[in-house]
């Protein structure tokens, strides 16, 4: 069985700065998790993104 795979992009730039496996037991139906960007070289806020 594949495992899932998603991006998570900055919500400001748009730049794809981290990747996490989705696992089975979901929580959410969309991950929005503040993380650092290196371009905006601040934390933002980052959406899961395919
Ligand atoms: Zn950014």
């Amino acid at each position: 069985m594949a495992q899932k795979k998603a991006a998570l992009a900055c919500s400001v730039c748009g730049s794809r700065n981290y990747t996490i496996t989705l696992g089975q037991n979901r929580r959410v139906e969309r991950l929005e998790i503040k993380k650092f960007c290196k371009y905006c070289n601040k934390q933002t806020l980052h959406r899961e993104t395919k």
